[in-house]
């Protein structure tokens, strides 16, 4: 089973979201190249995101997005199973039908694997997968916390400055 795109890009931008502190606020475009995915991509997923209540954009001098308590704290599981939809692993109903759709036992199977997916991810948090001591999946913390640097509008940086792959714009 593969995650939409977009799931991917939501997921990720959360997770960088996660580890900034109250007052770092990055915009959709800064957010959009420290999880390395074109602007316009990043720019509908924050737009799911705020729908769902799982980011929010905060107005004022200084503002930007920022992750919500239910977006840090809310099930893993359920947060993606509103991301993907709800649906067939597989095209049954697409047109044309599959002819077997109506007597199919393989259909029920791969319902039945998908909702198993997603219920392994319902015990965890946006927030475990950040946490780095010793939380949920392990050094995703860290790891996050050591990628650059989303400037501040001033031009400031948020972390420590360094070269790689998700590094700020010139
Ligand atoms: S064979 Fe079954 S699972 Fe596959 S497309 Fe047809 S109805 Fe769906």
């Amino acid at each position: 089973m593969r995650l939409t795109k977009s799931t991917d890009i939501a997921l990720r931008i959360a997770m960088r979201l996660a580890v900034l502190d109250e007052e770092q606020t990055p915009t959709t475009r800064e957010v959009a190249e420290a999880v390395g995915v074109p602007y316009h991509h990043a720019a509908k997923v924050v737009s799911r995101l705020q729908h769902l209540g799982i980011v929010e954009a905060r107005r004022g001098r200084g503002g930007g997005l920022a992750l919500t308590a239910a977006g840090r704290t809310g099930s893993l599981g359920r947060i993606v199973r509103e991301l993907e939809g709800v649906g067939d692993v597989v095209g049954c109903e697409d047109e044309p039908p599959c002819p077997l759709r109506h007597s199919c036992r393989l259909r029920g199977a791969l319902r039945r694997a998908q909702e198993a997916f997603y219920a392994s991810l319902d015990p965890l948090t946006v927030d475990d997968l950040v946490g780095g001591e010793g939380g949920g999946t392990g050094a995703g913390g860290p790891v996050l916390l050591g990628l650059p640097v989303v400037p501040e509008a001033g031009g400031a940086p948020f972390g420590p400055p360094g070269p790689g792959p998700f590094g700020p714009s010139t």
